[in-house]
């Protein structure tokens, strides 16, 4: 895609811009700097994701946030190319946060029950049945034995279902749309 496609946008609706939807999101841990972004351009020009990818980019997630794009940000597969790196963080000359301001971001889709892709759902439900991320398998800890390793911990499963309902986290993993790959 060359630079002339890549910056062409889709109309935005007057009705699309809330102009509170910054403020909101600057109370958050991690995205209390967007208003001082002044795209420069640093980020995506210094992102490792904005290398390989031809949408996603750093600089327009800030400036959507600051106009209010919530439902674009939100609905936007793109958001999940982000892998917290922190190259943005260490580079930008406002000290905008751009990982925090993309957790921030993931945060809300899920909670609003927008989307999440579907092996971060996969992960979060191994940890409530079995108290790991990933699932363990029996020969694992057949090998651990073998090599002379202690037992894995095991997992207070009550405590973490508790967590899963007190945090409203079950709901979400059961109410959230979820895909497998990000659309180009
Ligand atoms: S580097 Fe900082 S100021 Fe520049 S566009 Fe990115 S977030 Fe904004
Ligand atoms: S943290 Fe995310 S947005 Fe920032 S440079 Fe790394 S991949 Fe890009």
């Amino acid at each position: 895609m060359s630079e002339a496609q890549e910056y062409v946008p889709s109309v935005i609706k007057a009705e699309e811009l809330n102009p509170k939807f910054k403020y909101e999101m600057s109370k958050k841990h991690g995205a209390e700097k967007i208003m001082l972004c002044f795209q420069c351009g640093t980020c995506t020009a210094d992102c490792p994701i904005s290398r390989f990818s031809d949408f996603y980019r750093p600089r327009k997630i800030a400036r959507m946030m600051q106009l209010g794009l919530k439902d674009r940000l939100l609905s936007d597969e793109a958001l999940w190319l982000c892998s917290s790196c922190f190259t943005c963080v260490d580079h930008c000359p406002q000290g905008v946060e751009i990982a925090g301001i993309v957790r921030v971001l993931r945060n809300l889709s899920v909670k609003e029950n927008r989307i999440m892709p579907l092996v971060y759902r996969e992960l979060a439900s191994n940890l409530l049945k079995g108290g790991y991320v990933y699932e363990i398998v029996e020969s694992r800890h057949k090998k651990r034995a073998e090599l002379g390793l202690p037992p894995l911990p095991k997992p207070n499963l009550e405590e973490i279902a508790k967590i899963f309902e007190i945090t409203g986290s079950s709901k979400m993993l059961e109410n959230v749309k979820t895909f497998e790959k990000v659309k180009s």
